[in-house]
Order: structure tokens, then sequence, then C-alpha cells
């Protein structure tokens, strides 16, 4: 019997890793990005548990988040995390994946209501590359 060399979550961690050149295993839950975000509010989960669900691989809840795309990558997080982890470029690089994954054409954008006019335009800006 065969088995495959690598599992679907340690190709997602070693393109998450490669991509922001970070381990997110790092993250020791202390909240602080969660609390400096401005737009938790809109998010279904806050940056440290986005955090906590690619520490743990589950990679499936992560790409089907909507606050991946409510982040306004405005680095609030990245300021406060004692870790250096940088919350708002793994935002980025879990964006990256998805884009690969699915194609740029594929991609939806959701705009809740109320959400500042900055997180548009910082999607729209996500979304051009
Ligand atoms: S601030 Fe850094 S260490 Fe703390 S929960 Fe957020 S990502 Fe993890
Ligand atoms: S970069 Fe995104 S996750 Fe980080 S504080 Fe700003 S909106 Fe929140």
């Amino acid at each position: 019997m065969r088995f495959p060399t690598k599992t679907a979550s340690i190709k997602e961690q070693e393109e998450l890793a490669d991509i922001i050149q970070k381990n997110v295993k790092d993250c020791y839950q202390c909240l602080k990005c969660s609390a400096g975000c401005p737009l938790t509010e809109h998010m279904d989960y806050y940056p440290h548990q986005v955090m906590l669900l690619a520490k743990m691989d589950l990679y499936k809840k992560v790409f089907d988040s909507k606050t991946l795309w409510v982040c306004a990558s405005c680095l609030a997080c990245s300021s406060r995390c004692p870790r250096d982890l940088e919350p708002a470029k793994v935002m980025e690089g879990l964006r990256a994946m998805i884009i690969r994954k699915r194609g740029e054409g594929n991609v939806e954008v959701v705009n809740p209501k109320g959400v500042p006019r900055q997180a548009l335009i910082s999607s729209m800006r996500k979304l051009r590359r």
C-alpha cells in the first residue's frame, strides 16, 4: 500500500510558511492582535482565532472564513504581536493561497454593510495582484 508523502495540511503549512516566512505555530494566543483589530465585529473568526486554526492545520475553516476578506491590512495586529508573527502578513498569505487555489477570477468579495471604505479599497488592491 502506498501512502502520500505529505498530507494536504502539511503542504498548506509549508506553502504558508514559504509565503510569509513565519511559523504560525509560534503564536501563543495572547489575543493582542484581536484586541487591536478595528474590524472584529465584522469577522467570523477573530485574528487570534485565524492564527489558532492555521496553527492547528484546520485550513478548510480558514479558507472558508470571511475574516480574510474583511481584514483591511491596517497592520494594527502586526504592530502589537509580541512574537513578531505579523498576523496581517499571515492574512495576506492565506488570501494568496486561496487565489492560487481558485484562480483570481473565482474569488468572491463580500462587502458587509457598514465596513469602512478602507476595507473595500484594500480588497480591491489585494485582488488586483
Ligand atoms: S498577537 Fe501574536 S502571539 Fe498574540 S495571539 Fe496574535 S498572533 Fe498570536
Ligand atoms: S491587519 Fe487585518 S486583522 Fe490585522 S488589525 Fe488590521 S484589519 Fe485586523
